[in-house]
């Protein structure tokens, strides 16, 4: 019988077994479905490599359907360290209105000045860790590209931007600025700092932690309403009990409500339908899906030298605010170095996403088999609200198309079709139709307060109705921060993490 047992490895869970095992007399189970790589000297390439993501090798092989009737391929990190070891290695802090907005929603200890203290203890910042708003001494190291380690599409990016008027940013994540400029990344050269290397690498020699690769999760077990601890799936197929005193679940946004609607928690009338034991009617299960809808514009350039796939396949970005809208920075537009295939044409492409969202999907169960992977609707752009920013940033995006170093490159526009239009009309219909996820689904086990019919956990990451529980990773999100979200999972396990390690007492 472990103390603690968590499932999944991967930005919040890791950090959460490092930060429990520094307490020595406290046992910690790591549960991950997939595999674990101990030598990082044996760390395959694709997770190694952040000069671009790796989608097959370590990933989930899920689908999702964006907008209505298109499907589309959703990866999820399927490793130690999940998604953060296959990522893009973005680094970006959510604004402080995003984690202030939560504080309202009923979880005042997610308030800017709380969260901060964990964004400053995750990172090493290279460039600004002597800054009061940046930390020098954490695990996940973050540097930002000077101009000369720029390829060419991105030094050109900042040029257009330039053009266009947009102001120079040297930090994204200084809490007040805004503008263009490079990219915080967690790499060093091509290396990921993901959280398995970050976080578990130094943990994994303490006596007290576990990890138990290559079992799968198929659902918790309770004794009435308490965890007792989960039941798993080994490689070979075997099936097995796992006790333990507190469960805490960071599967992620996609796993974590399907494990529990496997267990019996979530919406009864679904739940019923398959058949499966009701445990707890909790109709916020699945629901409340935040994602980055996001559109590229597609060239294709004049000289295909300045086109190479194995070139860092993002370094720059710029963060402003849509015309009009009281969401400060929540738009992005960013250049990604190389699209399409290595031998077809050679195209890059610049991406308008929308990073305030209105609008939110649904995740539900495809079967009672915990095999079967869920069905994700996202609804993208079902919302005008949406909808009229995410145009505006594509009007602003094929800009970039016209002015400055960007414009010389390019030898034409391949995506959007500019001979069907670009006029508000023609681009509102392309992003209700083909709008795709940022990758950063969150929100499906919400957190919040108790009367919140959606709200699942408290803002201590602890099930509202059920003992011995506690849900922390991208799904308790209550909406999507406007940033990429690995540095806020990071962030929510270092906070989690804390607690359950100084106050171990408030979870049992
Ligand atoms: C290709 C890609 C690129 C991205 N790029 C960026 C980026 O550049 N910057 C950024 O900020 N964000 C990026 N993201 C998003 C970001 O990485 C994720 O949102 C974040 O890592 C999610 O953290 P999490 O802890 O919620 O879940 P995860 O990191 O996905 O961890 C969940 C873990 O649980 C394990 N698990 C799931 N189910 C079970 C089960 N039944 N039993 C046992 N284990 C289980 C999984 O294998 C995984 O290890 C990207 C995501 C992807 C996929």
């Amino acid at each position: 019988m472990h103390d603690v047992l968590i499932i999944g490895s991967g930005s919040a869970g890791a950090v959460i077994a490092n930060r429990v095992s520094e307490d020595p007399n406290r046992t910690v189970l790591l549960v991950e479905a997939g595999p674990d790589y101990p030598d990082l000297s044996e760390t395959p390439f694709d997770l190694v490599n952040s000069h671009n993501n790796s989608y097959t090798d370590h990933d989930w092989g899920f689908n999702y359907e964006p907008t209505r009737g298109r499907e589309a391929k959703f990866p999820r990190g399927r490793v130690i360290g999940g998604s953060s070891a296959v990522n893009t290695t973005i680094a970006l802090r959510g604004v402080p209105e995003d984690y202030n907005e939560w504080a309202d929603l009923g979880c005042p200890d997610w308030r800017w000045e709380k969260v901060l203290t964990a964004f400053n203890r995750l990172e090493r910042d290279l460039d600004y860790g002597a800054e009061s708003y940046h930390g020098d001494a954490g695990p996940i190291t973050i540097r930002r590209y000077p101009h000369e380690e720029l390829e060419l599409p991105q030094q050109a990016f900042l040029d257009s931007a330039d053009r266009l008027g947009y102001k120079y940013c040297a930090d994204a994540n200084d809490p007040d600025d805004y503008g263009a400029g490079p990219h915080p990344m967690n790499k060093l050269g091509r290396l990921r700092v993901s959280t398995a290397v970050g976080y578990l690498a130094p943990a994994r020699i303490r006596p007290n932690l576990t990890i138990r690769a290559n079992t799968t999760v198929t659902r918790i077990l309770f004794s009435g309403c308490k965890a007792t601890g989960v039941e798993v799936q080994n490689a070979d197929g075997s099936t097995e009990t796992l006790n333990a005193h507190l469960v805490v679940l960071s599967a992620g946004a996609l796993m974590s409500p399907k494990i529990l609607m496997h267990s019996g928690i979530g919406p009864k009338t679904q739940l019923e339908s398959f058949d499966i034991d009701v445990i707890g009617d909790e109709p916020g299960v699945g629901q409340n899906l935040g994602d980055h809808p996001a559109l590229s514009v597609v060239c294709e350039v004049n000289d295909s030298a300045i086109i190479n796939h194995d070139q860092p396949i993002i370094q720059t970005i710029l963060r402003y605010t849509a015309e009009g809208s009281d969401k400060r920075n929540d738009l992005q537009i960013e250049q990604i170095s190389f699209a399409g295939r290595p031998d077809g044409p050679a195209l890059f492409s610049i991406a308008a996403v929308l990073e305030y969202q209105y609008g939110r999907g649904e995740l539900r169960l495809r079967s009672a088999n915990p095999s079967d992977p869920p069905i994700v609707d996202n609804r993208f752009c079902e919302d005008d609200r949406d909808t009229r920013r995410l145009v505006a940033c594509m009007k602003d995006t094929l800009a970039f198309t016209g002015k400055g170093a960007l414009k010389d490159m390019i030898k034409s526009i391949t995506f959007p079709d500019p001979a069907r239009g670009t006029d508000d009309e023609s681009l509102a219909k392309l992003c209700r139709r083909f709008s795709g996820s940022g990758y950063h689904p969150c929100g499906t086990v919400k957190m919040g307060d108790v009367k919140d019919p959606l709200s699942v956990v408290d803002q201590y990451g602890r099930a509202h109705r059920f003992d011995n529980l506690v849900v922390a990773d991208a799904s308790i999100m209550p909406f999507v921060p406007r940033a990429n979200i690995n540095l806020t999972c990071i962030m929510i396990g270092e906070m989690i993490g804390e607690w359950l390690r100084t106050k171990p007492e408030h979870y049992l």
